[in-house]
């Protein structure tokens, strides 16, 4: 396929993007019952399935990267994110309000915050394969601009928990959350 630049026929689309998602689910899903955390396992990301989501992820999918990151990039915006995001609690884009008529963050309570490092661990396989480790997550999180955006509870939680990932492994990590989410619930 390599220097073929034209998109991928509808049927190829929707089950390319079927099987990502299914696949993202089903690692996320591990991490978080890993963690305790198993109804947040069982219905994250069940939104990528209503029809605002589903379509538009269809229509920009490209396999290498999120179809809302091409859409963005075409357009400015995607609708679908903007869909996406507003319903799910694991986002720390869900957790913005007016705050003295300030447009800002508001801390994630710590288990959506655990599951969103689920999500994270789990983007980064799906998207890295074999390139994939035990700091991928990490790495990913201090290399992007957004952790500024999030309140510093949640950026400095969020830090500590993937570096936990990065030197000790999941297994461990993981255990650790666990312990820490029945202490916090
Ligand atoms: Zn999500």
């Amino acid at each position: 396929m390599s220097g073929n630049t034209s998109k991928p026929g509808l049927l190829k689309r929707l089950a390319g993007h079927i099987v990502t998602v299914h696949r993202h689910r089903k690692e996320v899903r591990r991490c978080c019952f890993a963690c305790g955390l198993y109804r947040q396992g069982i219905t994250h990301d069940l939104s990528k399935y209503s029809p605002s989501e589903l379509f538009e992820s269809v229509r920009y999918y490209q396999g290498y990267r999120s179809p809302y990151s091409y859409e963005k990039e075409l357009f400015g915006y995607a609708p679908g994110w903007l869909h996406h995001k507003g319903r799910n609690k694991h986002h720390w884009e869900y957790w913005y309000d007016l705050r003295d008529s300030k447009f800002s963050p508001l801390p994630m309570p710590f288990r959506y915050l655990a599951e969103s490092v689920c999500d994270r661990v789990a983007a980064c396989r799906t998207y890295q394969k074999d390139q994939y480790t035990q700091e991928s997550a990490l790495k990913y999180f201090l290399e992007k601009p957004e952790r500024l955006s999030m309140h510093p509870d949640t950026a400095a939680e969020m830090e500590r928990i993937l570096r936990d990932i990065a030197e000790n492994g999941e297994d461990a990590a993981f255990a650790h959350l666990r312990e820490e989410l029945k202490k916090r619930r």
